[in-house]
């Protein structure tokens, strides 16, 4: 627990979260393990989906097939969460072993932005695709843009969840500094999509005995090595007939947040962070 919260508003390297997860799940004691991954349809997602397939899915899943493991997926616009999803992922891994006594299953929720180094600092938002300027992730810029795609609309209501107008505290410049608003709503978009997760699991009963994690994550696209941000962590035990869930990490009210830097990687503090979990 202490190395995945010390990673939690910290830039890190793909590899070493994916690498911090797995050390996590070998040590709960699970007989067996799963994992559910939620990300956007955007291309420049496969660095972030292939380091978790490396480093936690190949090492720890059953085998799919002889020497060949899978996660199960929701790949669409904007990582948004389908309510009902985590029930099968979670139906498929209560694998015989799992029965044996409990399983451990991850569900990793990122959303994405594009960071680019500028003359005064740091940009998220866009990056060079293909020789060209492009929004990225397109599908959060187009919640400020007024599309009215199904997805986006979709979105959009997650943003007001609450009642809080987290897109309008995001477009006032007053509130938040414009280079880093694509930045601050893939950190918004993630904890609230990671929120879903968490409903839906407490509105079931598991086919299995289960702890889950819930993993909400920013991944940066940057022009060399990519990297990651967790943004927070639900575990939640339902290894009885209760699901017991805790939250710890970053809120999802953006005029909270501060970004420091060190040696060029982002640190996101927040007011509303409680390093110590809070029952969710
Ligand atoms: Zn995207």
């Amino acid at each position: 627990m202490d190395s995945l919260n010390a990673l939690i508003g910290v830039e890190t390297p793909l590899e070493v979260v994916a690498s911090t997860l797995r050390a996590f799940a070998e040590g709960v004691g699970a007989s067996a393990v799963g994992a559910y991954q939620v990300f956007c349809s955007d291309e420049t997602e496969c660095t972030c989906s292939d380091a978790l397939d490396r480093q936690f899915v190949a090492r720890l899943l059953p085998d799919l097939k002889p020497g060949r493991c899978g996660a199960f997926h929701t790949v669409n616009l904007g990582a948004r969460y389908e309510w009902g999803a985590v029930r099968v992922a979670e139906e498929h891994f209560a694998t015989p072993a799992a029965c044996e006594g409990f399983k451990f299953l991850l569900v990793k929720v990122n959303a994405h932005a594009a960071v680019q180094p500028t003359a005064d600092g740091w940009e998220y938002g866009w990056l060079q695709r293909y020789g060209k300027e492009s929004a990225c992730c397109g599908a959060l810029a187009g919640l400020f843009e007024g599309s009215l795609l199904p997805a986006i609309v979709e979105l959009r209501e997650m943003f007001a969840f609450g009642g809080l107008n987290r897109l309008g505290m995001l477009a006032d410049p007053r509130l938040v500094e414009p280079r880093y608003r694509a930045l601050y709503t893939a950190i918004v978009s993630a904890q609230l999509q990671s929120m879903r997760v968490a409903r839906d699991i407490q509105e079931f009963r598991p086919a299995s005995a289960t702890v889950f994690l819930i993993v909400p994550c920013v991944t940066l696209n940057r022009p060399g090595p990519d990297s990651e941000i967790v943004v927070g962590q639900y575990g939640i035990d339902y290894t009885s007939t209760k699901a017991d869930t805790r939250y710890a990490g970053l809120g999802n009210d953006p005029t909270g947040y501060r970004i420091r830097y060190d040696a060029d990687r982002a640190r996101i503090v927040d007011e509303q962070w409680c390093p110590d979990g809070r029952r969710a």
